[in-house]
């Protein structure tokens, strides 16, 4: 972005306005005089108009962004969103039971997978349609919102009846055909990190929601390959902090999956909580020693009642409706 100056602006006074408002300046001058000011990469986003209010400056100008409608998206003011439930829905009573819990532990969202990514062949992989009925009567039993992951192009359809919010998960980041089928119904998504993926690489794969139709999305950091293997992913904190403070964007912290440790789980949360993040994902199971797929990460809900005290959210029963999430259904 380039700032220019009015003739006889105080370019000091106009500098110091720009730093005040989180931007690094480089001076461009002309006969010895700064004329205008670069702004340099990594300031903070600051909408062109507000520094055209600053007196002394004359014009705004700014380069193409490559993820406009990203840029766009208004900052995230719906109150902390506490996405829980278990890693797969494993049966009826079982997501009755863990919607009771996420509702009394103050969550805006149960959480659960219909069908899943699972590495091996052989592992479960969900209870597709009828896992999503459950989930549906389960949140509206209790207040809650409805996030699940569409695995494929053929399921968005029917995830997008059932759910408030779609799930892109950590390995479909970048199928962008099914990032434009997710995008044409229009839903609110939350899109979780590839591991392998930079910051820019992520937002790009939400400027595709949102170019074909996605009425918003919100980032999810869920780890990155890393070296090592005493957690499953590294929790990348700064990506969380830029995304919030560069980048204005609404981003949510999912310990369960960046660590695959539940001992990790209130210490990273805190972390990317405290790094800007807007909420939590976070895996619950009533059994932990006996879940399908996840076990070791997942909380036990007493735990999970413990996580939301510790994270300061209030121990009711909200409705999903106070946290601006409209449903796509
Ligand atoms: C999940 O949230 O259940 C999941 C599969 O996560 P990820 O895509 O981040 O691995
Ligand atoms: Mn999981």
């Amino acid at each position: 972005m380039i700032v220019t100056l009015k003739r006889g602006a105080r370019p000091r006074d106009v500098q110091a306005a720009l730093t005040g408002l989180g931007l690094w300046t480089r001076a461009l001058e002309r006969v010895g005089e700064p004329a205008a000011f670069t702004i340099l990469e990594h300031s903070a986003v600051v909408a062109p108009e507000r520094i055209r209010q600053i007196s002394g400056v004359d014009e705004v100008w700014m380069p193409h962004s490559a993820h406009p409608l990203v840029d766009a998206q208004p900052g995230w003011s719906a109150g902390v969103m506490l996405a829980a439930g278990p890693c797969s829905v494993e049966s009826e009573a079982m997501i009755h039971t863990l919607a009771g819990w996420v509702a009394r532990c103050g969550g805006t969202h149960l959480r659960g997978g219909a069908f899943k990514p699972r590495s091996s062949p052989y592992s479960f992989d969900g209870h597709g349609e009828e896992a999503l009925r459950w989930m549906r009567e389960a949140a509206d039993a209790n207040g809650l919102a409805v996030v699940t992951e569409a695995l494929g192009e053929g399921h968005v359809e029917l995830v997008a009846r059932y759910a408030d919010w779609i799930q892109v998960g950590a390995r479909n980041m970048q199928n962008f055909a099914l990032l434009h089928a997710i995008g044409r119904t229009g839903a609110e998504v939350l899109l979780k990190r590839n591991p392998g993926a930079t910051v820019e690489e992520w937002l790009l794969a939400g400027e595709h929601l949102l170019a074909h139709g996605a009425s918003r999305v919100v980032f999810c950091e869920r780890g990155i390959r890393a070296l090592g293997s005493t957690t499953r992913y590294l929790l990348d904190v700064s990506a969380i902090a830029q995304l919030k403070h560069v980048h204005g964007q609404a981003v949510v912290v999912d310990p369960s999956h960046a660590s695959g440790r539940r001992d990790l789980i209130l210490p990273l949360a805190r972390a990317g909580m405290a790094a800007g993040a807007d909420g939590v994902l976070v895996e619950v199971h009533p059994e932990p020693h006996h879940a399908l797929s996840d076990g070791p990460q997942a909380l036990s809900p007493e735990s999970l009642l413990q996580l939301s005290g510790e994270l300061g959210l209030p121990l009711s029963s909200p409705s999903w409706s106070r946290y601006d999430a409209t449903p796509s259904r």
